[in-house]
């Protein structure tokens, strides 16, 4: 989508600090850091969110896990723990309309979350 923040850093228009990158996913740190390590795991594919993700979708977030457990050992999270968090909707304070898993660690966490 030519109007989608995201979208626009997947075809490198916008500058990201990268730190993963195949076919069908990007990781970037965040720009607004909420902790040592704040990294969002987006598909290029653009979708807007989990409720417009298809069972066609399936090995893509699959797949989405598995590069955030290699990104969260690279990033020496793996051991001390991580969380990994999807907002969706206006509820959950989705921002920016296209799919991202943020990666966060390298701090202690509450539950809940506010
Ligand atoms: P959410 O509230 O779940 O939609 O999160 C959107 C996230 O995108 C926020 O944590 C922002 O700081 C982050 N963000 C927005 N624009 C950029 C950008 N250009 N580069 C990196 N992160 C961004």
């Amino acid at each position: 989508m030519t109007n989608c923040i995201f979208c626009q850093i997947v075809q490198k228009q916008i500058k990201a600090n990268f730190v993963y990158e195949d076919e069908e996913i990007v990781a970037f740190r965040d720009i607004n850091p909420q902790a040592p390590v704040h990294i969002l795991i987006i598909p290029k594919k653009h979708i807007e969110s989990l409720n417009d993700i298809s069972s066609e979708d399936e090995q893509l977030i699959g797949k989405i896990y598995t590069v955030a457990k290699q990104i969260a050992k690279s990033e020496s999270t793996a051991e001390t723990g991580f969380r990994i968090v999807v907002n969706s909707g206006p509820d959950a304070g989705q921002a920016v309309p296209h799919l991202h898993f943020h990666l966060l660690g390298g701090r202690k966490f509450s539950w809940p979350p506010g």
